[in-house]
């Protein structure tokens, strides 16, 4: 009986990796069936302007598996990322990135290092939210729940024990972003203490990725948001080898989706040179999480025989370790051949553990919404500012306080240090007068007072919560 699975073959070197893939999986008998499916540019063409056609979508929910090749993400305009909207509509919270070093067979400057990152996958920038908001200035949104902070944070430990992992390392920015970044250290901080058995560390995202990159073997498993995950990830596949090497595991309650971390490399498409290792990886992942662990066992053990004996794709290939440069037809057949062999030196493969959703579901927190302040951006242009400030302290507002102005995060009243140069974009933040909160219909009123000022608009308004 064989398990229906949904397959993208993907854009760039993604049809040629695929290839090879599934050349391995079948000649090494894995009971899957697949049923293919176009995303993307593919899909686009086919008449549908997201990219995702709801057949498609409904393909991959019925067998909930899905392995795909990279995908082409437009730059700067046309459709949106079809990755970042693939793990939002299947709800793919977390995203699984080992990285490891195949040394001496594979170069590495860190011949130890055998890493995980997991990454928060559905929230941070990636929601897309970005806006003009004045002819000068643009803005993206950071979104981070303390849902999505716990689920993953959760994971990661789950992860962790399972794996019998050490240590779970926890990268944020929360000395500059007290409350987005901040929300997810303190979740790390009390959610560690479920863990005793589990050392949990904490460090600024920069200093940290500094530390990984020179010592990444003093590093076991690392938790961070999307886009710091995002980062991490692409630097330490290369610290193992090659990007190319990395597999990627995207899981959700009711889906899995299968990829190598890198893109469409359109540099080297159709050139039969992609190594497809990144996508093999994340296909035996995935026979993993179908239970089949001992096929995937059999493929990996082949595979890390394939490294041993030096065949390898041009990413890898080194003189000094290699013997045979290969293609990604060739590099698959050398595979197929070695089925049924066992590495000599590198580790032999181990595929016990599941990969899927581990924990319950986190609870929404119960917190009452307090209103503190109101904050209105205003377009003021530069030359205009100050008297534009001079207008609205005279603005007589029932219900609200003029409280401060800001221009570029600079504090220009009620008092100033520096006036901004170049800036036309201005919070102007607003306080309540009474101690209990304005009614909603106040703040209908401040802005209808603000629009009548005739003195720059308002382009964006900002109630603040306590
Ligand atoms: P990329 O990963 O495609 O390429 C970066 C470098 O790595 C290139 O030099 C490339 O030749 C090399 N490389 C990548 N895969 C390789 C392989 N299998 N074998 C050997 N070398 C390989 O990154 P990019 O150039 O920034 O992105 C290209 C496109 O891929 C963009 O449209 C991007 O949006 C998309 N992308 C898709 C995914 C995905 O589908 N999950 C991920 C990342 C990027």
């Amino acid at each position: 009986m064989r398990i229906p699975v949904t397959i993208v073959r993907g854009d760039g070197v993604g049809p040629e990796i695929m290839g090879a893939v599934l050349a391995i999986l079948e000649a090494a008998k894995a009971p899957l069936a697949y049923q293919e499916v176009y995303l993307g540019q593919a899909a686009v063409q086919q008449g549908h302007p997201t990219g995702i056609s709801a057949e498609a979508l409904k393909a991959i929910t019925q067998t909930g598996v899905l392995l795909k090749g990279p995908l082409m993400t437009p730059q700067g305009g046309g459709f949106s990322s079809v990755n970042v909207a693939l793990r939002k509509l299947l709800d793919l919270y977390a995203n699984v990135r080992p990285a490891r070093a195949y040394g001496p067979y594979v170069a590495t400057l860190h011949p130890r290092m055998d890493l995980v990152v997991i990454r928060e996958n559905e929230e941070d920038l990636y929601v897309g939210q970005e806006y003009r908001q004045t002819p000068d200035v643009l803005q993206a949104a950071k979104i981070t729940s303390h849902r999505a902070c716990e689920r993953i944070i959760r994971y990661a430990f789950d992860y962790a024990r399972l794996h019998k992992r050490k240590k779970v390392t926890c990268l944020s920015k929360d000395n500059i972003l007290k409350k987005t970044d901040g929300c997810f250290h303190a979740i790390f901080k009390t959610l560690s203490l479920a863990y005793p058995e589990i050392e949990a560390e904490h460090l600024i995202v920069d200093i940290g990725m500094a530390r990984i990159v020179h010592k990444p073997e003093h590093f076991d498993v690392i938790v961070l948001s999307n886009l710091y995950g995002d980062i991490l990830s692409d630097i330490t596949a290369q610290l193992s080898g090659s990007v190319a090497l990395g597999p990627s595991v995207n899981i959700g309650p009711e889906v899995a989706l299968f990829e190598a971390i890198h893109g469409c490399a359109p540099d080297i498409a159709t050139r039969d040179c992609a190594n497809p290792s990144g996508l093999l990886l994340a296909a035996l992942s995935m026979l993993g999480y179908l239970g089949q662990e001992a096929v995937a066992e059999r493929i990996e053990n082949a595979w890390l025989a394939t490294l041993e004996a030096g065949q390898h794709t041009p990413d890898i290939y080194t003189p000094e370790r290699s013997q045979h440069k290969v293609g990604t037809h060739a590099f698959a057949q050398a595979v197929i051949q070695r089925l049924g062999q066992k590495p000599h030196t590198l580790k032999p493969a181990s595929r016990q553990a599941s990969l899927k959703p581990l924990s319950r579901e986190p609870e929404i927190p119960q917190k009452s919404l307090n209103l503190k302040a109101l904050d209105v951006f205003m377009h003021w242009e530069s030359s205009q500012a100050r008297q534009h400030l001079e207008t609205l302290k005279t603005l007589q507002l029932p219900h609200w306080t003029l409280a401060c102005v800001q221009g570029r995060g600079l504090e220009v009243f009620p008092s100033t240090l520096v006036w901004p140069q170049f800036c036309d974009y201005w919070l102007c933040r607003f306080v309540p007068q009474e101690a209990t909160a304005p009614p909603q219909a106040a703040i209908a009123r401040l802005l209808t007072a603000l629009a009548a000022l005739r003195e720059g608009k308002f382009v964006q308004v900002q109630v603040v919560y306590a």
